[in-house]
Protein backbone atom coordinates (compact mmCIF):
# COMPACT_ATOMS: atom_id res chain seq x y z
CA UNK A 1 0.00 0.00 0.00
CA UNK A 2 2.85 2.64 1.11
CA UNK A 3 4.24 1.93 -1.94
CA UNK A 4 1.61 2.12 -4.60
CA UNK A 5 0.84 5.93 -2.57
CA UNK A 6 4.45 6.52 -3.18
CA UNK A 7 4.04 5.40 -6.41
CA UNK A 8 1.46 7.48 -7.19
CA UNK A 9 2.98 10.25 -6.11
CA UNK A 10 6.58 10.03 -7.35
CA UNK A 11 6.61 7.55 -9.84
CA UNK A 12 7.35 3.84 -10.05
CA UNK A 13 11.35 3.81 -10.45
CA UNK A 14 11.65 6.74 -7.14
CA UNK A 15 9.54 4.89 -5.16
CA UNK A 16 11.30 1.59 -5.49
CA UNK A 17 14.65 3.15 -4.97
CA UNK A 18 13.34 4.85 -1.93
CA UNK A 19 11.74 1.25 -0.74
CA UNK A 20 15.15 -0.19 -1.41
CA UNK A 21 16.98 2.41 0.57
CA UNK A 22 14.78 1.76 3.57
CA UNK A 23 15.09 -1.73 3.03
CA UNK A 24 18.68 -1.19 3.70
CA UNK A 25 18.19 1.11 6.88
CA UNK A 26 15.92 -2.02 8.44
CA UNK A 27 19.21 -4.22 7.58
CA UNK A 28 21.47 -2.58 9.37
CA UNK A 29 19.78 -2.87 12.69
CA UNK A 30 19.80 -6.83 12.10
CA UNK A 31 22.03 -9.26 12.93
CA UNK A 32 24.54 -10.21 15.89
CA UNK A 33 27.62 -8.06 14.50
CA UNK A 34 28.55 -5.41 17.69
CA UNK A 35 28.89 -2.78 14.85
CA UNK A 36 26.59 -1.42 12.00
CA UNK A 37 28.88 -0.08 10.25
CA UNK A 38 30.63 -3.13 10.04
CA UNK A 39 27.23 -4.77 8.45
CA UNK A 40 26.87 -1.97 6.24
CA UNK A 41 30.27 -2.49 4.85
CA UNK A 42 29.46 -6.65 4.47
CA UNK A 43 26.10 -5.53 2.45
CA UNK A 44 27.02 -2.81 0.60
CA UNK A 45 31.23 -4.61 -0.26
CA UNK A 46 29.75 -8.04 -0.57
CA UNK A 47 26.25 -9.03 -0.72
CA UNK A 48 24.48 -6.44 -2.04
CA UNK A 49 26.49 -6.11 -5.68
CA UNK A 50 26.03 -9.61 -5.95
CA UNK A 51 22.39 -9.87 -4.95
CA UNK A 52 19.95 -10.75 -8.05
CA UNK A 53 17.50 -7.90 -9.01
CA UNK A 54 14.37 -10.22 -8.27
CA UNK A 55 15.77 -10.65 -4.48
CA UNK A 56 16.13 -7.13 -4.22
CA UNK A 57 13.12 -6.28 -5.12
CA UNK A 58 11.21 -9.15 -3.22
CA UNK A 59 12.79 -7.34 -0.20
CA UNK A 60 11.19 -3.90 -1.26
CA UNK A 61 7.76 -5.49 -1.39
CA UNK A 62 8.20 -6.94 1.67
CA UNK A 63 9.47 -4.23 3.49
CA UNK A 64 6.32 -2.35 4.19
CA UNK A 65 4.79 -5.52 5.84
CA UNK A 66 4.39 -6.27 9.27
CA UNK A 67 7.03 -8.58 10.55
CA UNK A 68 9.11 -7.87 7.93
CA UNK A 69 12.32 -8.67 9.36
CA UNK A 70 11.18 -12.11 9.73
CA UNK A 71 12.90 -12.41 6.36
CA UNK A 72 16.18 -13.70 5.40
CA UNK A 73 18.68 -11.24 5.94
CA UNK A 74 20.61 -10.68 2.10
CA UNK A 75 23.96 -12.04 4.14
CA UNK A 76 22.28 -14.82 5.47
CA UNK A 77 21.28 -15.47 1.76
CA UNK A 78 24.29 -15.24 0.21
CA UNK A 79 25.29 -17.99 2.50
CA UNK A 80 22.36 -20.17 1.35
CA UNK A 81 23.12 -20.12 -1.99
CA UNK A 82 27.26 -21.44 -1.59
CA UNK A 83 25.47 -23.85 0.05
CA UNK A 84 22.94 -25.41 -2.15
CA UNK A 85 25.83 -24.59 -4.81
CA UNK A 86 27.71 -26.92 -2.94
CA UNK A 87 25.46 -29.39 -2.98
CA UNK A 88 24.56 -29.58 -6.53
CA UNK A 89 21.10 -28.95 -5.10
CA UNK A 90 18.29 -30.37 -7.35
CA UNK A 91 15.87 -31.17 -4.90
CA UNK A 92 15.42 -29.35 -1.54
CA UNK A 93 12.44 -28.55 1.24
CA UNK A 94 11.71 -25.07 2.84
CA UNK A 95 10.06 -24.73 6.42
CA UNK A 96 8.93 -21.46 6.60
CA UNK A 97 8.73 -19.09 3.77
CA UNK A 98 7.25 -15.78 5.10
CA UNK A 99 6.85 -13.64 1.62
CA UNK A 100 9.76 -15.46 0.33
CA UNK A 101 13.24 -14.38 0.37
CA UNK A 102 15.18 -17.84 0.58
CA UNK A 103 12.60 -19.56 -1.37
CA UNK A 104 13.13 -17.27 -4.45
CA UNK A 105 16.96 -17.45 -3.63
CA UNK A 106 16.09 -20.94 -3.42
CA UNK A 107 14.12 -21.34 -7.19
CA UNK A 108 16.66 -19.10 -8.50
CA UNK A 109 19.88 -21.14 -7.40
CA UNK A 110 18.20 -24.28 -8.86
CA UNK A 111 18.55 -26.21 -11.93
CA UNK A 112 15.67 -25.66 -14.37
CA UNK A 113 14.30 -28.81 -13.62
CA UNK A 114 14.91 -28.61 -10.05
CA UNK A 115 12.41 -28.73 -7.09
CA UNK A 116 11.84 -26.96 -3.56
CA UNK A 117 8.46 -28.85 -1.65
CA UNK A 118 8.32 -25.12 0.30
CA UNK A 119 5.78 -25.27 3.79
CA UNK A 120 3.86 -22.54 5.37
CA UNK A 121 0.52 -22.38 7.55
CA UNK A 122 0.22 -18.87 6.15
CA UNK A 123 -0.38 -18.36 2.00
CA UNK A 124 -1.60 -15.19 2.22
CA UNK A 125 2.22 -14.20 3.07
CA UNK A 126 3.52 -16.31 0.51
CA UNK A 127 1.31 -14.28 -2.05
CA UNK A 128 2.96 -11.13 -1.33
CA UNK A 129 6.18 -12.31 -3.21
CA UNK A 130 4.35 -14.46 -5.73
CA UNK A 131 4.38 -11.35 -8.40
CA UNK A 132 7.92 -10.91 -8.14
CA UNK A 133 8.63 -15.15 -8.02
CA UNK A 134 6.66 -15.00 -11.53
CA UNK A 135 8.07 -12.03 -13.04
CA UNK A 136 11.44 -13.71 -11.85
CA UNK A 137 10.07 -16.89 -14.18
CA UNK A 138 10.93 -19.67 -11.62
CA UNK A 139 7.73 -20.34 -10.31
CA UNK A 140 7.34 -23.61 -12.12
CA UNK A 141 10.47 -25.05 -9.44
CA UNK A 142 7.98 -24.26 -6.43
CA UNK A 143 5.86 -26.72 -4.79
CA UNK A 144 3.67 -24.63 -2.47
CA UNK A 145 1.99 -26.51 0.11
CA UNK A 146 0.12 -24.49 2.77
CA UNK A 147 0.10 -26.65 6.14
CA UNK A 148 1.81 -26.90 8.98
CA UNK A 149 4.97 -28.57 8.44
CA UNK A 150 5.32 -31.61 10.30
CA UNK A 151 2.39 -33.45 8.64
CA UNK A 152 3.95 -32.70 5.29
CA UNK A 153 7.40 -34.18 6.31
CA UNK A 154 5.18 -37.43 7.68
CA UNK A 155 3.61 -37.82 4.29
CA UNK A 156 6.71 -37.54 2.28
CA UNK A 157 8.40 -40.29 4.54
CA UNK A 158 5.24 -42.52 2.99
CA UNK A 159 6.66 -42.93 0.19
CA UNK A 160 10.09 -44.68 0.29
CA UNK A 161 11.09 -42.56 -2.83
CA UNK A 162 11.49 -39.84 -0.73
CA UNK A 163 13.85 -41.32 1.82
CA UNK A 164 17.14 -39.83 1.09
CA UNK A 165 15.61 -37.75 -1.90
CA UNK A 166 16.30 -34.53 -1.03
CA UNK A 167 19.95 -32.80 -1.12
CA UNK A 168 18.92 -29.43 1.14
CA UNK A 169 16.53 -28.31 3.69
CA UNK A 170 15.98 -25.11 5.37
CA UNK A 171 14.40 -24.68 8.45
CA UNK A 172 12.94 -21.31 9.27
CA UNK A 173 9.59 -21.82 10.98
CA UNK A 174 8.48 -22.22 14.62
CA UNK A 175 11.19 -23.09 17.10
CA UNK A 176 9.41 -25.78 19.23
CA UNK A 177 9.32 -28.23 16.36
CA UNK A 178 13.29 -28.07 15.20
CA UNK A 179 14.10 -31.61 16.93
CA UNK A 180 10.80 -32.74 15.65
CA UNK A 181 11.64 -31.50 11.71
CA UNK A 182 15.11 -32.26 12.75
CA UNK A 183 14.42 -36.13 13.23
CA UNK A 184 12.37 -36.08 9.84
CA UNK A 185 14.32 -34.06 7.00
CA UNK A 186 17.28 -36.99 8.36
CA UNK A 187 15.85 -39.25 6.89
CA UNK A 188 14.52 -37.47 3.58
CA UNK A 189 17.93 -35.30 3.20
CA UNK A 190 20.46 -37.84 1.13
CA UNK A 191 24.14 -38.43 2.82
CA UNK A 192 26.08 -35.87 1.93
CA UNK A 193 23.22 -33.03 1.85
CA UNK A 194 22.50 -30.10 4.10
CA UNK A 195 20.03 -29.05 6.21
CA UNK A 196 20.26 -25.18 7.49
CA UNK A 197 18.89 -23.92 10.66
CA UNK A 198 17.68 -20.37 11.18
CA UNK A 199 17.82 -18.31 14.18
CA UNK A 200 19.83 -20.67 16.43
CA UNK A 201 21.43 -17.81 18.39
CA UNK A 202 17.87 -15.75 19.27
CA UNK A 203 19.30 -12.98 18.93
CA UNK A 204 22.25 -13.28 21.18
CA UNK A 205 19.81 -14.71 23.83
CA UNK A 206 21.15 -18.24 24.08
CA UNK A 207 24.22 -17.05 26.75
CA UNK A 208 22.07 -14.58 28.51
CA UNK A 209 20.04 -15.40 31.95
CA UNK A 210 16.51 -15.40 31.13
CA UNK A 211 15.60 -12.48 33.45
CA UNK A 212 17.42 -10.88 30.08
CA UNK A 213 15.02 -12.48 27.66
CA UNK A 214 11.98 -10.54 27.22
CA UNK A 215 9.03 -13.22 28.55
CA UNK A 216 7.53 -13.60 24.68
CA UNK A 217 10.85 -14.86 23.56
CA UNK A 218 11.83 -17.37 26.26
CA UNK A 219 9.34 -20.16 24.92
CA UNK A 220 11.92 -20.34 21.74
CA UNK A 221 14.79 -19.67 23.75
CA UNK A 222 14.26 -22.97 25.58
CA UNK A 223 13.59 -24.55 22.43
CA UNK A 224 16.73 -23.54 20.62
CA UNK A 225 18.71 -24.19 23.59
CA UNK A 226 17.70 -27.90 23.74
CA UNK A 227 18.00 -27.80 19.76
CA UNK A 228 21.92 -26.67 20.03
CA UNK A 229 22.45 -29.11 22.87
CA UNK A 230 20.99 -32.23 20.71
CA UNK A 231 22.79 -30.80 17.55
CA UNK A 232 26.11 -30.90 18.99
CA UNK A 233 25.80 -34.28 20.22
CA UNK A 234 24.22 -35.79 16.74
CA UNK A 235 26.99 -37.87 15.43
CA UNK A 236 25.14 -38.17 12.45
CA UNK A 237 25.94 -34.94 11.21
CA UNK A 238 29.13 -32.78 10.72
CA UNK A 239 27.77 -28.86 11.94
CA UNK A 240 28.83 -25.58 11.94
CA UNK A 241 27.26 -22.91 13.76
CA UNK A 242 27.55 -19.50 12.29
CA UNK A 243 27.10 -16.46 13.76
CA UNK A 244 25.42 -14.40 10.71
CA UNK A 245 21.81 -13.23 10.80
CA UNK A 246 20.07 -14.80 13.59
CA UNK A 247 22.75 -17.48 13.94
CA UNK A 248 22.47 -20.16 11.64
CA UNK A 249 23.19 -23.86 12.28
CA UNK A 250 24.74 -25.54 9.32
CA UNK A 251 24.30 -29.73 9.29
CA UNK A 252 25.74 -31.80 6.98
CA UNK A 253 24.27 -35.37 6.63
CA UNK A 254 27.19 -38.05 7.52
CA UNK A 255 25.18 -41.42 7.54
N1 LIG B 1 12.36 -17.98 5.31
C1 LIG B 1 11.48 -16.84 5.31
C2 LIG B 1 11.11 -16.41 6.71
C3 LIG B 1 10.24 -17.38 7.44
S1 LIG B 1 9.45 -16.63 8.83
C4 LIG B 1 12.08 -15.68 4.51
O1 LIG B 1 13.20 -15.78 4.00
O2 LIG B 1 11.42 -14.65 4.41
C5 LIG B 1 8.63 -18.00 9.56
C6 LIG B 1 7.46 -18.55 8.78
O3 LIG B 1 7.16 -19.81 9.37
C7 LIG B 1 6.19 -17.73 8.84
O4 LIG B 1 5.79 -17.37 7.53
C8 LIG B 1 5.16 -18.65 9.51
O5 LIG B 1 3.87 -18.57 8.93
C9 LIG B 1 5.76 -20.03 9.27
N2 LIG B 1 5.37 -21.06 10.26
C10 LIG B 1 5.26 -20.91 11.60
N3 LIG B 1 4.93 -22.09 12.18
C11 LIG B 1 4.84 -23.00 11.19
C12 LIG B 1 4.54 -24.39 11.12
N4 LIG B 1 4.26 -25.09 12.24
N5 LIG B 1 4.55 -25.01 9.93
C13 LIG B 1 4.82 -24.32 8.79
N6 LIG B 1 5.11 -23.00 8.78
C14 LIG B 1 5.12 -22.35 9.95
CA1 LIG C 1 14.48 -16.68 10.35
Amino acid sequence: MFLFVLECVLGKETAITMAKDEAKASDFSKGLLQSEELYKYILETSVYPREPEALKELRSVTHNYPMANMATAPDAGQLMEMLLNLVNARKTIEVGVFTGYSLLLTALTLPEDGKVIAIDVNRSTYEIGLPVIKKAGVEHKIDFRVSEALPILDELLNHEENEGGFDFAFVDADKVSYWNYHERLMRLIKVGGIIVYDNTLWGGSVAEPDSSTPEGKREGKKAILELNKKLSADKRVQISQVALGDGITICKRLY
